[in-house]
């Protein structure tokens, strides 16, 4: 038998199939009722369809491309982080997030890896490995359904926050988005899926007049262009004015707020005179702030950071209640389970380069 190749959420191929196979084009209906609604996966198994057509589909596709390597949920029961293999033997992240109000988040990744270097995340250690097709990214959304399915639960949000940086890998995302938010596929509200990018100004305007109501989170991360060049280097590409300049253009397409998230690293990032600066830079904008406390990963060199205190970013929230910026602190979530962005694979690609090549960052961690 021959190996499929054309991945299901690929409506345009499959319909192309179905017609140069003499099926009509109605048939794809029958196909996306089954996969995305009756979460079917045995393409055998969907008896709408005639035995001929799914047979097709078994010759020629395939469910999914990733496989779960690990699946660990963290003690409170609260975080699941998935470390999926893609066909190529990539490893990537997912993780999902029961929030106690009942509605259920996933963090997908949209690279293998990621190339911006930003010096307080793990991810970028790995580099960048490769863009993920659309259907890759839907296939671990289609992961998450799954297995929250199987706990009666349903995904209610879509976040861009895990491996890699979305707005360089845009006109996949922006597929996976429009997969997603279809009435016949995921049937996630447009509103209720966030994209978080670390600067890549031209993309923020695109993304506005494409997706207008989807929200935006831009990580900000310091208030000045000194700071921010120190921990990201997108920073000497779109420094601070030319990032502001584009996400005003932005608000004035799609009217929204923009979540600004912000690292509290003590000593770096967490002078107060730093939270007058935030406040200024954002205060003639509708804006939230997320300030994430850092999160230490022991096992591998982190540049020395620590995270900042809780009362210093109780300080940096009253000076932005000052300018009527609202903001929250983070809830880490799956600390236990090494869920920040990028741990778990580079725990992972650390440990198989370890074997293969002696290489330090695991060999560190033994020690
Ligand atoms: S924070 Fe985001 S953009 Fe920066 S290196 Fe990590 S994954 Fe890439």
């Amino acid at each position: 038998m021959q190996t499929p190749t054309i991945s299901i959420h690929d409506e345009w191929k499959i319909i192309k199939l179905l017609e140069e196979n003499g099926f009509k084009k109605f048939r794809y209906a029958q196909i996306e009722n089954a996969i995305y609604k009756n979460l079917i996966t045995d393409f055998s198994s969907i008896e709408t369809l005639p035995k001929e057509i799914r047979t097709l589909l078994t010759e020629n596709c395939y469910y999914t491309s990733l496989s779960v390597h690990s699946a660990i949920t963290s003690d409170d029961g609260q975080t699941t982080k998935f470390l999926l293999k893609t066909h190529d033997n990539k490893l990537i992240e997912a993780v999902i997030m029961r929030h106690l109000s009942g509605r259920n988040t996933l963090c997908v990744s949209c690279q293998a890896g990621c190339p911006m270097g930003c010096s307080f995340c793990a991810t970028w250690k790995l580099w960048l490995l490769r863009n993920l097709e659309f259907h890759e990214i839907i296939d671990e959304v289609m992961i998450a359904i799954h297995h929250l399915a199987k706990e009666d639960k349903k995904l209610r949000n879509i976040v861009y926050m895990g491996m890699g940086e979305p707005f360089l890998n845009y006109a996949n995302v922006k597929k996976s988005i429009e997969i997603a938010c279809a009435q016949k596929k995921v049937d996630l509200s447009n509103r209720r899926i966030t994209i978080s990018t670390c600067g890549i100004a031209p993309v923020i305007e695109q993304f506005g007049e494409d997706f207008p109501q989807t929200s935006l989170a831009v990580s900000l991360h310091a208030p000045n262009d000194e700071v921010r060049k120190s921990i990201m280097p997108v920073d000497h590409t779109y420094p601070l004015d030319v990032l502001m300049k584009s996400i005003k253009n932005y608000i004035a397409k799609t009217n929204k707020r923009v979540f600004y998230e912000y690292i509290m690293i003590a000593w770096v990032t967490d002078r107060l005179e730093y939270a007058w600066q935030l406040a200024k830079l954002l205060e003639w904008q509708l804006a939230h702030v997320n300030f994430i406390p850092y999160n230490t990963w022991e096992w591998v060199d982190s540049n020395g950071y620590k995270p900042t205190s809780k009362i210093i970013i109780k300080k940096f929230q009253e000076v932005l209640e000052k300018s009527w910026i609202p903001s929250t602190i983070r809830h880490t979530m799956g600390d236990d389970i090494d869920a920040a962005c990028g741990q778990l694979a580079l725990k992972h690609e650390g440990e198989s380069l370890a074997t293969e090549k002696g290489n330090t960052i695991a060999k560190s961690k033994n020690e």
